[in-house]
């Protein structure tokens, strides 16, 4: 009798679950590889959900593998949702009535919307923005209103307020700070975010956080009331407060330890025998200095799932994420930042600001003010830099001076430097006379 192959289970069919089933698939051509999910029988970008609604692509355009891919890889997709675990006998239960038994078994259950338990969060008509039952209730309930809120000042309340913009619906935003996203950028560029949203005549109430959601007869959503006691009539409310790992599934398995996600060492294993954790549901116990616990991000979810693939085949690798990189659009506004590059000042730390004096176009590079001027990170606003160029003076401690030397390699845009790189190199001057670089002439373009 030949012996059952290996079984790996993978709970999400989201970054992390897929790139971990497509690297094992490849480190182990014969293991069985089964994937549940609850949400959707086939992967998709759920980065790119804001373009299906704004009608740029469609559903099936955001799957980056064709259907029959699966089934010719050999990788078995189960719709439906896991709903209890059984450590001691290795084995899920599924809400269709049947139960998978697993040599290894990967969560990769992502993240939820976080709610505030605010009054009326209830409503017809009031919802957060993860998935593709969001994107439908968006679809359903957005039809024909005139204004729906956005609450919070995150990434995914400008994707709202422009997804509604886009219908011709007024966004309203309620922001708690005094910036546009605030907790993640230095005032400066949060105040190039802020005009980009008053260019694209989006009213927003600085300041101000929700109260309570108010409701008609029906149950469906009428106003909001703010912290500022202000009544705001509207048809629709988008919280947009945060996600935070999904551990429905995890609670069911009271040995597994968790925090705030599932609580993993650096080879992303869990508290229990043969069960790993991967992407937005897992928490890094002990992360390197200067990383956070909790990756929510998209690259970084491929990365863990690769990684625990490799452990999971037998080839023990520890996760190391390397630079840290995030990117975004504020409507019309592109941004992307790389390394240590953080809101205020901290210690050992200062950065040069350079921002166009019409255009909203704006660079800040970090640097250690230590003998070396190591440059730590970037924040780059309406200008596209070169990733494996940013990387490379991060890791090898370029220093400041060399880097603006030689700003042009970081060129992604090619009109860009020629244009103002003296512009960026005279602002350096000014802000650090002692160490003045001399200022290149001007190239010509030959277009
Ligand atoms: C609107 C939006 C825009 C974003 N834009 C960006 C961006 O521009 N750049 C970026 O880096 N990141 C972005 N993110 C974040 C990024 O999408 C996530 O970090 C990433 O998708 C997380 O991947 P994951 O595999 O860990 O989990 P998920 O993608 O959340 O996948 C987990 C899957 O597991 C399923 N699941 C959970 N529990 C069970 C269960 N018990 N049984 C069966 N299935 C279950 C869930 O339904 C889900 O489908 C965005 C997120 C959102 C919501």
């Amino acid at each position: 009798m030949t012996a059952a192959p290996f079984h790996l289970v993978i709970i999400g069919n989201g970054i992390a679950g897929i790139s971990c089933a497509l690297t094992l698939r490849r480190l182990r051509p014969e293991a069985r590889i089964t994937i549940v999910s609850g949400e959707s029988l086939h992967h998709y970008a759920r980065t790119a959900l804001m373009y299906v609604y704004m009608g740029h692509l469609r559903l099936a355009d955001i799957k980056p593998y064709e259907d029959w891919f699966w089934r010719e890889n050999q990788l078995d997709l189960v719709h439906t949702t896991a709903t209890a675990l059984h450590p001691a006998g290795q084995r899920v239960s599924l809400s269709n009535g049947l139960t998978l038994s697993y040599d290894a078994l990967l969560l990769a259950t992502g993240s939820e919307s976080r709610f505030h338990d605010w009054p009326g969060q209830h409503l017809a008509g009031v919802q957060g923005f993860y998935n593709l039952s969001d994107l439908e209730a968006l679809s359903r309930d957005i039809h024909g209103i005139r204004r729906g809120v956005v609450v919070g000042g995150g990434l995914i309340g400008i994707e709202l307020a422009e997804m509604l913009h886009s219908r011709g619906i007024e966004p309203l935003l309620l922001v708690r700070d005094a910036h546009y996203w605030s907790s993640s950028l230095p005032p400066e560029e949060a105040a190039l975010v802020d005009y980009q949203i008053k260019q694209n005549q989006i009213p927003v109430r600085y300041h101000t956080e929700l109260r309570e959601i108010l409701g008609d007869a029906q149950g469906r959503v009428r106003a909001v009331r703010t912290t500022a006691g202000e009544e705001i009539a509207c048809q629709w409310v988008g919280l947009a407060t945060g996600v935070r790992p999904n551990l429905t599934l995890a609670r069911t398995a009271p040995a597994l330890e968790t925090d705030q996600g599932i609580l993993v060492d650096e080879y992303l294993k869990t508290t229990l025998p043969h069960v790993y954790a991967a992407g937005d549901c897992a928490q890094h116990r002990l992360p390197a200095a200067g990383e956070v616990p909790i990756e929510q991000l998209w690259y970084t979810g491929r990365m863990q799932g690769e990684t625990v693939a490799h452990t999971i085949a037998g080839q023990p690798a520890p996760y190391r994420r390397g630079i840290w990189f995030n990117s975004a659009k504020f409507f019309n506004l592109e941004y992307q930042t790389y390394g240590r590059a953080p809101v205020a000042p901290t210690d050992g730390l200062s950065s040069f600001y350079w921002q166009h004096p019409m255009r909203q176009v704006a660079l800040r590079i970090y640097f250690e003010t230590s003998d070396s001027q190591a440059v730590t990170g970037f924040n780059a606003l309406g200008l596209r830099l070169r990733h494996a160029v940013c990387e490379q003076w991060i890791r090898q401690r370029t220093p400041l001076t060399t880097v603006l030397a030689r700003l042009a390699e970081a060129n992604f845009d090619p009109e860009f430097f020629p244009r103002h790189e003296a512009a960026i190199v005279r602002a350096f001057n000014q802000q650090f006379p002692q160490q003045a670089i001399a200022i290149r002439p001007k190239r010509r373009l030959f277009f």
